[in-house]
């Protein structure tokens, strides 16, 4: 077997340590009749493997609430009231009494049930189809006998990384952390939500391995190389120690750069950059605020609500919100509505549709749940009264959403003034960008609102009509793109000339050779990963917006991704030399996939 297996960098860091391999997949189950006298038996192994299926949930449920909270762990609760649901037993015994085993049995009405939820009417039912696999799955263990493989069978201390198909919201909430230093996956690219969550929680990540489940078999060792993007499995002591050397050497380039957090982001030609941090969960703001960032650029408030049952309530997103706000005590922080669905986290599970990126997500889903957007406008209007909040609206693509939700915070704001709560009114409001619709008619959105924010993630996956999860498109997805160098252009353009701040807060702000390109096109706030900042202090301290912009103009005019990769990095070296670039991970790998391996240090 090939020893070295080549993913996406998705998460920096060096691990070495035992394979957790977890097949979380619906067993195959033949299809097995029994005779008249040996039904009594299967039903009674039906029921005892319910009540061991509970047990186990309970014991999960108790192990997620110790590791994320008692709201991540009501995700379980479903789970239980599905395996104690009458007609779903009913079911079940009928076709046992039919003569069907009873793993036989049970799998085909599970089928049936996920195919009903997943087709129901109401969202909240659709919602639950992930939940229905969990328990399909924990039943079927049992009754097959197979190993169970849940995450939290690791023992702390373990040092393990979990290799996994794709990393989803109720695996997230059971990862115990003290038994997981790093994390693979078959799925996901560098702007999947699996690789900003481990970006998020430090923890190291490879992601878009393809098979990586299917290769191990699970009792290897490994050494998971975050930065590069690599599993090297059964490493020699002599390429232990190697690895060892890379990762000590990686902590000292860190602790080298942190030194430059303090110093200002100026060019060479004296144009000031604006560096904010990109916030994910309120836990990372304390240090997120040490690491010279001006404020915060984009708070996915999304991750609030991973993995849970039910929505976070006003009081609770009110001291999330203010816990952020407070660490950057009197900066910007600019705070982006639920940006739920696609690949991210709604609660309880995924509303099952076809085309989630196109789908009901974002302010969308916000607009059609008015009660659901108002909590969080009034949370964040009183959070607004703890320092410099503005509130930034997701997945923009018509004005009209604008107006809406200036609606709500009318109404929201009348509500907390009838309670007499201590709010500010008068919130900035921006815009993301992220939408070739909004690019383009830019100016219909600049009415009353005060920055619009770049989210390249979603404008290239728009643009070029390339999956941002799927690993077989990534290395299509090409953010030096000519068609999105233009619009990013216009909307610089249009923002600026009505006197709007514009910023980027997309993966392609953190990556050196794409800020520079991005300084080229006239932007001046960055909203980066909070580790990337001393970094990109470097690469603004060393280049000229001069010749960035002239590097900008030559590639949008390029005819293709790679001439214009081509032209910047040309430029960017001879600002920055050979030897930073190389540094940075940016040279050598040629092969149209480097904008995800370009650096993360
Ligand atoms: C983006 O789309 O670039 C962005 C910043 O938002 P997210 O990655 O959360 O979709
Ligand atoms: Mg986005």
């Amino acid at each position: 077997m090939e020893r070295l297996l080549r993913g996406i960098p998705a998460s920096p860091g060096i691990v070495v340590g035992p394979v957790h391999r977890l097949v979380w997949e619906v067993p195959e189950v033949r299809h097995a009749m029994v005779a008249s006298d040996s039904v009594d038996a299967e039903l009674r192994r039906f029921r005892q493997a319910l009540e061991r299926a509970e047990a186990r949930i309970q014991q999960v449920r108790a192990r997620a609430e110790r590791n994320a909270g008692p709201e991540e762990a009501k995700i379980f609760d479903f789970q239980v009231e599905i395996l104690r649901d009458p007609a779903l037993v009913d079911e079940v015994e009928e076709f046992i009494r039919g003569h069907r085993a009873a793993e036989h049995a049970f799998d085909l009405v599970m089928l049936e049930w996920r195919r009903k939820f997943a087709l129901a009417a109401q969202p909240m039912l659709r919602e639950r189809v992930g939940d229905l696999k969990d328990v399909h799955i924990r039943v079927l263990t049992v009754l097959l006998g197979l190993p169970d493989h849940d995450p939290v069978d690791v023992p702390k201390g373990a040092n393990a990384i979990l290799v996994t198909h794709d990393l989803t919201p109720s695996l997230t909430v059971q990862l115990d952390r003290e038994a997981i230093a790093a994390i693979a996956t078959d799925a996901g690219t560098r702007t999947a939500h699996v690789a900003i969550l481990a970006r998020s929680l430090r923890l190291p990540a490879v992601v878009g391995l393809r098979d990586a489940t299917a290769r191990l078999r699970g009792d290897e060792r490994l050494i998971l190389d975050g930065s590069r993007g690599e599993l090297l499995v059964n490493p020699s002591e002599e390429e232990v120690a190697k690895y060892r050397g890379r990762a000590e050497r990686e902590v000292a380039a860190e602790l080298e750069l942190r030194h430059l957090a303090a110093l200002e982001p100026v060019t060479t030609d004296g144009v000031r950059i604006v560096l904010r941090a990109n916030v994910d969960l309120p836990d990372e703001a304390e240090v997120a605020a040490t690491s010279g960032a001006e404020g915060v650029g984009l708070m996915r408030t999304e991750f609030l609500v991973v993995g849970r049952a039910t929505m976070p309530d006003e009081e609770e997103q009110y001291r999330a919100y203010s816990r952020v706000v407070r660490a950057f005590a009197g900066q910007p922080v600019i705070i982006r509505t639920f940006d739920v669905g696609g690949d991210k986290l709604p609660v309880g599970g995924y509303p099952t549709e076809a085309n989630p990126f196109l789908g009901w997500r974002a302010i969308r889903m916000c607009l059609d749940e008015p009660e659901l957007f108002k909590t969080q406008l009034r949370a964040l209007m009183r959070a607004g009264a703890d320092g410099d909040v503005r509130i930034m609206l997701p997945l923009v693509v018509t004005f009209d959403e604008v107006r809406q939700t200036r609606a709500l915070l009318r109404e929201a704001e009348a509500e907390l003034a009838a309670r007499g709560a201590t709010y500010r009114p008068d919130l900035p409001l921006g815009v993301m960008v992220e939408t070739p619709a909004a690019a383009v008619a830019a100016d219909s959105l600049v009415e009353g609102v005060t920055f619009f924010s770049i989210g390249t993630n979603d404008l290239v996956q728009y643009t070029l009509a390339v999956d941002r999860g799927n690993v077989n498109l990534a290395a299509r997805f090409t953010p030096l793109h000519p068609a999105v160098l233009r619009l990013i252009q216009r909307t610089v353009d249009i923002g600026r000339g009505a006197g709007l701040e514009v910023s980027v807060c997309g993966e392609m702000a953190s990556q050196p050779l794409l800020a520079y390109a991005l300084i080229g096109l006239g932007l001046r706030q960055l909203s980066v990963a909070p580790r990337s900042v001393p970094l990109l202090k470097r690469v603004v301290r060393g280049v000229s917006a001069e010749r960035a912009a002239e590097a900008a103009r030559e590639a949008a005019a390029s005819r293709t991704a790679a001439e214009a990769e081509e032209i910047v990095r040309g430029h960017f070296i001879a600002a920055l030399g050979e030897e930073f670039a190389a540094g940075a991970g940016l040279l050598g790998s040629g092969d149209g996939g480097s904008f995800h391996s370009s650096l993360s240090l």
